[in-house]
């Protein structure tokens, strides 16, 4: 039998490894449970997934409609448009007083992109990457498709979910090739303080071999008086770091698919060449959309972190009158993350139960490494009022039980 015929008889097709070894973001699977459940006729109250419930805000929308009518039609060059990766260095300077290069800076479609190149660039079998758990999931999947041995660096509620840089720097090995940080942080809601991050730095120091992934995509979203300190702002690392950020969050616009990177000088050709490969570059609509965001007013982001706040303290009270729960404030983007271990409930199957039973999604702490168990995940880009009605659900479920 030929190999063709073989396969039309069903044979399996075999991928190279890497593809067994990819995971996914159950928020997603969450996200297409909640719309079944719905479809079905039950009132489902989406606290799962992480995209602001905002629409984008209108002069953005008009700035790609015109875009599209005055003929922005083709390619772009795959780094970019010029005028937004200049404007991207200049936001850059305004919020942290930095001189970047606009030849440093890839637009590419969406952050994720930026993890997904960076891993691919660094990750091999043999190589350690440093990654937080409870982290965003995609870090582990990528490391473990390139084949490199995922080290968690755990992220402690004890520590009010920041990063300790004493424990990052005695996880590095000779092996290791690569550190991903992410402050303000999903899905702990963690901010890294400024005395912590400067003790890290400083004691990479020691570690030249180690390139930083700095994944800073929700900047903006701050509370309580917080700085975001950018890794950027530390000149001694900046050869051999990579910053993560975008437009998904802060000007809500998860589904236009863009984002940036700022790239050190060995790695921002490769990174170029990745994108010639893959994606040729981001619709020139959406990039021109980018490009009003940053450089149109900014009051729709200062109002919308100020609902995010109000929703924030509602959530977190909510959690700490209810059975078995406790939640610290978290300190930035928009996600709480409430210890649920008094509930006597495996995080997971309590998620599970509350989406099934009350029609409240949230997403079980072990979705985000195994560090999670003990609590699940609840994104208040929501409504006051859903989330009123959320917490009342999850109430009266854990009273019942
Ligand atoms: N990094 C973190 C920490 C995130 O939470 C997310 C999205 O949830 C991303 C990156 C990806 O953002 P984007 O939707 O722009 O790909």
């Amino acid at each position: 039998m030929s190999g063709h015929s073989a396969l039309a008889a069903g044979a399996r097709l075999e991928t190279v490894s890497g593809f067994d070894r990819i995971g996914e973001e159950n928020a997603f699977a969450v996200l297409a449970r909640a719309g079944e459940l719905a479809a079905g006729g039950m009132d489902v109250i989406n606290l799962g997934i992480g995209q602001p419930d905002f629409p984008t805000p209108p002069n953005i929308v008009e700035a790609a409609v015109k875009a599209l009518r005055d003929g922005h039609h083709g390619y772009t060059p795959a780094t970019g448009l010029p005028v937004l990766r200049e404007a991207v260095a200049a936001d850059l300077h305004r919020r942290f007083s930095v001189e970047i290069s606009p030849d440093r800076v890839l637009v590419v479609p969406g952050g994720k992109v930026t993890m997904f190149a960076a891993i691919l660039m660094l990750g091999a079998p043999g190589v350690d990457i440093l990654y937080p758990d409870p982290g965003f999931p995609i870090y582990r999947s990528m490391i473990e498709f390139t084949g490199a041995n995922p080290v968690p660096v755990p992220i402690r509620e004890a520590n009010g979910f920041a990063f300790s840089a004493e424990e990052t720097l005695s996880l590095i090995t000779p092996q290791t090739r690569l550190l991903i940080l992410n402050s303000p942080a999903n899905p702990c809601g963690g901010v890294t303080p400024r005395g912590e991050i400067e003790h890290l730095v400083k004691g990479l120091g020691a570690h030249p071999q180690v390139a930083i992934l700095s994944d800073e995509i929700y900047d903006q979203m701050l509370y309580d008086g917080e700085e975001h300190v950018s890794l950027l702002a530390f000149p001694e690392i900046r050869d051999r770091l990579i910053l993560l950020n975008g437009w998904s969050k802060t000007y809500a616009m998860t589904g236009w698919r863009i984002g940036y990177s700022v790239w050190p000088d060995g790695l921002y050709d490769k990174a170029r060449k990745l994108a010639v490969n893959a994606w040729s570059c981001v619709n020139a609509p959406t990039q021109h959309a980018a490009l009003e965001a940053l450089t149109g007013p900014q009051d729709a982001v200062a109002e919308m972190v100020a609902e995010f706040d109000a929703r924030r303290r509602l959530v977190v009270d909510g959690l700490n009158a209810l059975p078995g729960v406790s939640c610290i404030s978290p300190k930035g983007a928009f996600y709480a993350f409430p210890n649920v271990s008094g509930t006597g409930r495996q995080a997971k199957a309590l998620a599970s139960a509350l989406l099934e039973e009350t029609g409240v999604a949230t997403i079980g702490g072990p979705d985000f490494g195994i560090l999670g168990e003990g609590y699940i995940r609840l994104s208040y880009a929501n409504s006051r009022e859903n989330i009123a009605r959320a917490l009342d659900r999850m109430r009266d479920y854990l009273m019942l039980r």
